[in-house]
């Protein structure tokens, strides 16, 4: 559907692969990866790197899925509250999760800069509020995460302070992290799979992994070739078909997220708009998220579908509602709409675990899943190499299905969100 594939990031791609092929005819490997997004390529990266034989097959193209789509906002924390964390797993492996949610976002930072990455990296975030609950909302969270998980670094902004970095007379104000940012999603991505590629890993585009026989080995089937391998990550996340793995698919529900980008804007436009190219996202349960592009384009995502149909008339609505938050926009087109696949759990925190002793997967990241998904590649690498504390710390978390089976989920998410929609009017 166009609405999907006319992305930006397409268009400005500058990170290029050695020659990929189709998966052709019986091979073998240590381990096998299923999906070319960052959790398939981080988790391809550090086996190759510990020595390991890795082969990674991929459907599309590498960064095809939500990983080379997304709003590329590389967050502290998870898509979830720490309480919600912290109720499930105890509040000792909380803090860890914490910590462990801010060292998924320096390895990005340090794969970006060890690999030499060209995807323009850019530090600071924030949450802004638009209603009086949000703005106390997110003063607790500052307080909470203070003191309870020693977070000293993040600022509230009054209304401002806010508007020295978010021209917008929406909001109230926010909270500022200096530790999350943004980068290009799509050149990251082919980044890591480059990097990969230099350590030795196999990479297969064009292959799409129809079948997965357990055992030990475990065999990958496609259209025109078979892969046997000892172990097997599945990194499909909301792209990876029920038939692989149908006890995955009733924990997590696909939601389409759409973006779009404008034309570059002009100096002062941008000085009107985001004068320091802060990453930002507000306290709505359907979100919106934007920040500007290296050539100053406006990337604003937030709104959903449920079905396979992009909401009619979406990138004039996005194009309306991203004027209204900043009357300096005025006249300003969109050039490129697409959306992806977001994976989202009920908790909306990360799932990770086994099917099997030797076949890992993780999804579900819920929105937050740019910075996480290079982390939980490598705890994924870390277990398959024999230490698999870091990454069982998540298998515990306590994940439920969606109710209403295949037939209902659907519908009962649309009312669910519906109803969180309605509250954030208020
Ligand atoms: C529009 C949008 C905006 C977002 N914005 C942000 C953001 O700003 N910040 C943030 O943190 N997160 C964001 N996210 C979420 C984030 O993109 C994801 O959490 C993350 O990219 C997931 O990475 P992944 O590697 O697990 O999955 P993906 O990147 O989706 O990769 C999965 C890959 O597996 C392949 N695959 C599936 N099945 C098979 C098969 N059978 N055989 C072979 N290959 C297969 C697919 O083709 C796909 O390429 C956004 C997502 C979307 C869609």
């Amino acid at each position: 559907m166009a609405a999907d594939t006319n992305s930006f990031y397409q268009d400005s791609t500058r990170v290029e692969l050695t020659d990929t092929e189709a998966l052709v005819g019986a091979h073998q490997a240590d381990v096998a990866v299923v999906g070319g997004g960052v959790t398939g390529c981080s988790a391809a990266l550090y086996l190759a790197e510990q020595g390991y034989d890795v082969a990674l097959i991929e459907a599309h193209s590498i960064g095809w899925g939500a990983s080379g789509r997304s709003g590329g906002q590389i967050l502290s924390g998870f898509g979830t509250d720490m309480d919600v964390i912290a109720k499930s797993v105890g509040l000792d492996a909380a803090r860890q999760a914490w910590e462990m949610s801010r060292e998924a976002v320096r390895l990005t930072a340090d794969r970006v800069r060890r690999y030499a990455i060209d995807c323009n990296l850019q530090w600071g975030a924030i949450d802004v509020a638009a209603k009086p609950r949000q703005l106390r909302a997110l003063s607790r969270t500052q307080q909470h995460m203070r003191d309870i998980y020693g977070d000293e670094d993040l600022v509230s902004l009054d209304r401002d302070a806010l508007w020295e970095r978010v021209r917008s007379p929406a909001y109230l104000g926010g909270l500022y992290d200096p530790n999350s940012g943004h980068l290009h999603p799509l050149n990251y991505t082919l980044g890591l799979a480059r990097a990969a590629q230099a350590a030795g890993a196999r990479i297969f585009e064009a292959s799409r992994v129809e079948r997965l026989t357990h055992g030990r080995p475990a065999q990958l089937t496609a259209a025109d070739g078979t892969l046997t391998a000892d172990f097997v990550v599945l990194a499909g996340n909301a792209y990876l078909s029920s038939e692989l793995a149908p006890n995955l698919r009733d924990k997590l529900m696909p939601v389409k997220n759409y973006m779009v980008a404008t034309q570059p804007l002009s100096a002062h436009q941008v000085a009107q708009t985001l004068p320091y190219d802060n990453a930002v996202a507000d306290s709505n349960f359907v979100l919106d998220y934007y920040h500007l592009s290296e050539d100053r384009r406006m990337l604003y995502g937030g709104q959903v579908s449920y079905g396979n149909r992009a909401p009619r008339r979406l990138r004039a609505r996005m194009v309306a509602k991203l004027q209204r938050l900043f009357p300096a926009l005025e006249g300003v087109d969109s050039t490129h709409q697409w959306g992806g696949l977001v994976g989202v759990t009920r908790n909306r925190a990360p799932h990770l675990g086994r099917l099997d002793s030797n076949v890992y997967f993780a999804q579900g990241y819920s929105g937050h899943g740019m910075a996480f998904a290079g982390l939980s590649g490598k705890l994924i690498g870390e277990a398959i190499a024999g230490q698999a504390e870091r990454f069982d710390l998540y298998t515990k978390l306590d994940h439920r299905r969606f109710p209403g089976g295949d037939r209902l989920r659907t519908p009962l998410l649309v009312l669910a969100t519906n109803f969180y929609r309605m509250r954030d009017w208020l």
